[in-house]
């Protein structure tokens, strides 16, 4: 195979790299863009979306369990049973149509795809490992976007029962004893999902509680929930290893006693840790910021014309700032003007309840020197949430006291994912408490509480 040649080399996927491919190929810039396994990456075959639908697949199996139990409005349904192997198939079945819609806005924007893993020779250079030989590709230009993979326990290795997120969202069925190690964003979005379907689930962490990263206020309906699913969680917990029967995990509770948590699967959700081993990066001798790629706000690297963006360059590890700093790199490297200057960077849990946050929370405003008013709507009080039957929750508005400029806003509820839109615009557009209660939110809907939320932050709520 002959050596190929381009203006910028992409190496790595998913939805940062794709982003920029796509961005960059939309600016007639040649690009070729290198995947060692499937497009999409992470986010789109073993990430955000298979572990969405599998989520969905709980909350509406949930759903028919409740009003099987106990309808609040007269629905009569009898104890509902899940196929769960075509649950996973149906999950495989939109993975692969979004994995086949990158694969034609790659082509639409005539990037070269070169599939197998890449192996960096210097700041210019790679060689693909491809099924039909190994392939040079020679760039001016190179996006380092490989993304990140699961950490794992040196004392609890992924292998038999002991799996990853990877494994937990292909199990051929639900386990009847599950432990998650780490109540995190993977631990309870997947913990409640398989408790929510039957596993008893036990949770084991090692902070003082669960999603530890949100405040207690935001948390709180999570808890109550899985008080209701029966998870057993225990706090200040560490996992030590398997027993001897290779069976059971072997944990150190709070109290400093011993347990063994019997178990048929125990998924590891401890965090990720970013790809930089094995595809000669010692090679471009990089500052690194810790165990990622060191960047500045253009994700220029410290090698001129190297670049990286996405998992593999830190927190917060989420495919929508990968994705905003690929397209920013592409419009850098056809010429624009840019900064990654974004204001905020939406959060969501996709738990049962969801959390969503926007910019920062009232104790982070208190860190941050800053004299603020808060607003504080419950769910309870707004109609769309009790026509869904939805009560649990509330959105919460942090503003500085002197101009009202918005600082944050936080929700928890069913559903809230969609408002991390009217949050993140509101950030952006540098909202203060004035603009949002002075916006016409359509009426029955949740977003009502946002509106509600800066009324009260100004002293006039008109449904508390
Ligand atoms: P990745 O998506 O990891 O893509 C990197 C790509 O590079 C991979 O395809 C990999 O195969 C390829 N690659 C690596 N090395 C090489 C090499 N040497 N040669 C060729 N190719 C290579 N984020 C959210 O925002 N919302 C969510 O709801 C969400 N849910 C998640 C759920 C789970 C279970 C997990 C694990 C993650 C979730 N995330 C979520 C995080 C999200 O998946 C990542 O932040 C996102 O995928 C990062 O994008 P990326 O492009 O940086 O890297
Ligand atoms: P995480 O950082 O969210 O949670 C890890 C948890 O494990 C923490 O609560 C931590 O205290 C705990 N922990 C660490 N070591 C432990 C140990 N030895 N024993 C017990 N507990 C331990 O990490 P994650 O859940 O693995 O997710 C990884 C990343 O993936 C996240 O940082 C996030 O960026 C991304 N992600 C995002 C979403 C989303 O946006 N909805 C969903 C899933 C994953």
């Amino acid at each position: 195979m002959g050596d190929m040649t381009a203006k910028l080399l992409v190496v790595g996927g998913g939805p940062g790299g794709y982003t920029a491919a796509i961005r960059a190929g939309q600016l007639g810039c040649d690009t070729v863009l290198v995947e060692r396994s499937r497009l999409g990456g992470t986010c789109l075959n073993i990430g955000c979306i298979p572990s969405k639908a599998l989520i969905h697949v709980a909350d509406t199996f949930g759903h028919a369990m409740e009003h099987a139990r106990a309808s609040p409005f007269g629905l009569e349904v009898g104890r509902p049973t899940l196929d769960f192997a075509r649950a996973v198939e149906w999950k495989d079945g939109i993975v692969s149509r979004l994995n086949a819609g990158v694969a034609a806005l790659l082509k639409k924007n005539r990037i070269r795809t070169v599939h197998g893993p890449a192996t960096m020779l210097d700041g210019k250079t790679c060689r693909v490992e491809t099924d039909i030989g190994p392939q040079t590709i020679r760039a001016e230009h190179v996006l380092l976007a490989t993304g990140s993979e699961p950490v794992e326990l040196p004392f609890l290795p992924f292998g038999g029962r002991v799996i990853s997120s990877t494994e937990a969202l292909s199990l051929p069925q639900v386990p009847a004893r599950l432990v998650v190690v780490g109540a995190g964003y993977i631990g309870l979005e997947l913990g409640m999902a398989f408790g929510t379907l039957g596993a008893e689930v036990t949770v084991v962490e090692a902070a003082d509680r669960v999603l530890p990263r949100y405040d207690t206020e935001l948390t709180r309906p999570v808890v109550r929930r899985m008080e209701a699913l029966g998870i057993t969680v225990l706090t200040d917990a560490e996992a030590r290893g398997l027993a001897a029967d290779g069976e059971a995990l072997l944990v150190r509770a709070a109290d400093g006693a011993e347990r063994t948590i019997l178990s048929d699967a125990i998924l590891v959700a401890v965090g990720r840790r970013p790809c930089t081993q094995s595809f000669g990066l010692e090679r471009l001798d990089l500052a690194m910021n810790g165990p990622f790629i060191h960047i500045d706000e253009r994700c220029a690297t410290s090698m001129r014309n190297v670049w990286a963006v996405g998992d593999v360059t830190g927190e917060p590890m989420l495919a929508h700032r990968a994705m905003a700093q690929g397209e920013m790199v592409a419009e850098i490297i056809a010429g624009e003007r840019r900064v990654f200057d974004k204001v905020a960077i939406p959060d969501i849990c996709f738990t049962t309840p969801e959390i969503v946050t926007v910019g920062i929370s009232p104790a982070e405003a208190h860190q941050a020197g800053w004299e603020i008013r808060l607003g504080h709507f419950p769910f309870s009080a707004n109609g769309r949430a009790m026509t869904k039957n939805a009560e649990d929750g509330f959105v919460r508005v942090v503003a500085r006291a002197d101009n009202n400029l918005v600082l944050g806003l936080q929700a928890v509820g069913h559903g809230v994912s969609e408002l991390a839109a009217a949050f993140g615009l509101a950030l952006e557009m540098g909202a203060r408490l004035e603009d949002i209660a002075g916006t016409i939110y359509a009426h029955p809907t949740q977003g009502e509480a946002i509106q509600e939320a800066a009324r009260k932050a100004l002293g006039h709520a008109l449904h508390m």
